[in-house]
């Protein structure tokens, strides 16, 4: 009998010990982060819930959305048994909400027993800002005149903060750039290689909510057409250029292979590296006046050549002239054509030694083929100062320099930005630049 009141006893004791664990076994409250947790958000917005709960597991969930006396139900769930995590979408569309503030309360508790059975619960409020009226976009420049191949500029003014503005057209983005006196500056260019019907420049600019509005300019696109040019890649050529071009096709051995490959992958592998350069530009403009065209050079080769490749008598390749190909004597002095910043001073493929000068806005010149180079990223150069010596490094057969000038990335015609009325008639008299 004594022995059984012993057992008993022990079968309570063990009964609550085990209570107790399972009681303290979980108490922590689970994790609630939503993002965006602050800031302006439209009915677009994709805003994201994200829940955790390390202990027993989620178990119910409520949003709601607070503006002024109104409470709205957003969401409302209860989670399977053993939910650890959970990532909600929350949808804002589907409520009635008026533009101002908005606060989104998150109540969520998990499986536990602790609180007398209630379990942990969360509580997190986030205020927002509920914004569906996009940005007002007032066109500031008045005519807009461009060539084919050529550049050209807008300007324009926005009554709120943006996250993006721009010119858009096909699948070209230029972005715009604030100026110190508060309107946006955008250069763009109407590309050589864009059909006539593409392009249809719009203003472009998205607030910090998402909401976009897009706004049409005028404009006047003149058509031109460019030379076709013929080239001959002797042997002598390949010759001379294989050694230098071997490293950059590792296990092709035959030198016109190798020339291919570098004419067609390098090439594109150049561009693309030069689109990303072009982004890498000051937001205020750099140049002082129109570019100075190398001093007692000859022309060479013209923007947007069209080349068709020989070998032997037999078309190889084609591809465009992104640039201006001058040329005087050997190993000359080549001066930065504007004032700005060094971006790029490396070999860059079939540029070979080459230099890239920022003059802000996206507005880029390139001096490739040097045999010298004496500036380096980060220092700012001046009109006319001499950068380093010309030469025939990368796709180049005699010493020459190659000249070009980007847009964000997108090569422009040269003659334009050596032009002073051009220059002043299009880009700086938009800017107040005298
Ligand atoms: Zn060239």
């Amino acid at each position: 009998m004594k022995s059984l009141k012993k057992l008993f006893f022990l079968l309570i004791i063990i009964g609550l010990i085990s209570a107790a664990v399972l009681y303290f076994r979980d108490t922590k409250p689970p994790q609630v982060s939503l993002t965006p947790g602050s800031g302006p958000v439209s009915q677009k917005s994709k805003l994201l819930l994200a829940l955790n709960d390390d202990g027993m597991g989620l178990k119910h969930l409520e949003v709601k959305v607070l503006q002024g006396n109104n409470q709205l139900s957003l969401v409302e769930r209860d989670f399977p048994a053993q939910t650890g995590v959970a990532d909600i979408d929350l949808d804002l569309s589907s409520l009635r909400l008026e533009d101002g503030g908005i606060q989104i309360e998150v109540l969520v508790t998990d499986q536990s027993i602790y609180h007398l059975g209630k379990g942990n619960s969360q509580r997190e409020v986030y205020s927002l800002t509920y914004d569906t009226r996009a940005p007002v976009i007032s066109i500031l420049s008045k005519a807009h005149n461009f060539t084919k191949g050529g550049s050209g500029l807008v300007t324009f003014s926005l009554n709120e903060d943006v996250a993006t503005a721009g010119v858009r057209f096909a699948e070209h983005f230029f972005p715009a750039y604030r100026q110190e006196a508060g309107y946006y500056a955008c250069l763009f260019a109407y590309p050589y290689d864009a059909k006539e019907s593409e392009f249809v420049p719009r203003v472009v600019a998205v607030d910090l909510a998402g909401n976009e509005r897009q706004a049409g300019i005028y404009y006047r696109a003149n058509e031109k057409t460019f030379r076709q040019r013929k080239i001959n890649i002797s042997k002598n050529f390949l010759a001379q250029k294989t050694p230098e071009f071997e490293t950059l096709v590792p296990g092709v051995s035959d030198p016109l292979e190798i020339f291919l490959h570098v004419n067609r992958e390098i090439r594109e592998k150049n561009r693309k590296k030069l689109a990303e350069l072009g982004h890498k530009t000051s937001a205020t403009p750099l140049w002082n006046g129109a570019f100075m065209r190398q001093p007692q050079a000859a022309t060479l080769a013209q923007f947007a050549d069209n080349r068709t490749y020989y070998h032997e008598d037999k078309v190889i390749d084609k591809t465009v002239h992104w640039g201006h190909d001058l040329a005087s004597v050997a190993q000359a002095e080549i001066i930065a054509e504007n004032s700005g910043e060094v971006i790029w001073s490396e070999y860059l493929g079939i540029y070979g030694q080459c230099v890239v000068i920022d003059h802000g806005l996206g507005l880029q010149s390139l001096y490739a083929h040097m045999s010298q180079v004496s500036v380096k990223p980060g220092d700012m150069v001046t009109k006319g100062q001499v950068i380093g010596r010309s030469g025939a490094t990368g796709m180049a057969g005699g010493d020459h320099l190659h000249l070009g000038i980007l847009v964000s990335g997108v090569p422009v015609q040269p003659i334009e930005w050596w032009d002073k009325s051009w220059l002043y008639n299009n880009i700086d008299s938009k800017l107040n630049i005298d």
